[in-house]
């Protein structure tokens, strides 16, 4: 931890409640929560050339390419609102993607303190994402989340577990608990 600043990864598969407790927990730390899925659905509905881009990949369940995301965070945690931390959701999602972002963090002296893992059993998985189910998302593209998830985001659960970096907190409680066990994984 560089001169008090927090850097922290939320990882956790589709419905585990990420988003929800990234906001609670970004306010209770004092840092930004930096959502790369709501960056992007702003793209989207702003018409942007970043929204033009990937509002394809986006509704199909896909991952948007390492290349571009890379710049797109590159860009945001460059941001003067990054500089005492941030607190990370939705990024990183593939092994490439941890790359690019010790690099990002190696650049601005800082280094990652904390990847908390939301774990969820399968099944509440499912009965969530039905219950949130966007216009456009149907059954397929949300299993087709849930795929990409398991194969590409959730082998990097091992990889920060090795780099001692890991506290696993069980999603599967109220909300309120999720977010008292989640200030207490990294106090
Ligand atoms: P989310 O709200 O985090 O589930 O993100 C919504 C969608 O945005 C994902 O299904 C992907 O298409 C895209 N996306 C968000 N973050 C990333 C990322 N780190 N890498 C690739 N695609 C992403």
């Amino acid at each position: 931890m560089a001169g008090g600043s927090l850097h922290v990864v939320l990882l956790g598969p589709p419905g585990s409640g990420k988003g929800t407790q990234a906001e609670r927990l970004a306010a209770k730390l004092s840092v930004p929560a930096i959502s790369t899925g709501e960056m992007l659905r702003a793209a989207v509905a702003q018409g942007s050339a970043l929204g033009a881009r990937v509002e394809g990949v986006m509704a199909s369940g896909q991952l948007v390419s390492d290349e571009l995301m890379a710049e797109v965070v590159q860009d945001r945690l460059a941001k003067d609102d990054c500089k005492g931390g941030f607190l990370l959701d939705g990024y990183p999602r593939t092994a490439a993607q941890t790359q690019t972002l010790d690099d990002i963090l190696d650049d601005l002296g800082e280094r990652l303190d904390h990847v908390i893992y939301l774990s969820v059993p399968e099944e509440e998985l499912v009965r969530r994402a039905l219950l949130r189910q966007r216009d456009d998302d149907t059954e397929e593209v949300i299993q087709e989340r849930l795929r990409v998830y398991r194969n590409e985001t959730e082998p990097l659960v091992a990889h920060y577990e090795q780099a001692g970096l890991l506290r696993r907190v069980d999603g599967d409680r109220s909300m309120d608990e999720v977010t008292a066990a989640m200030l207490e994984a990294i106090r």
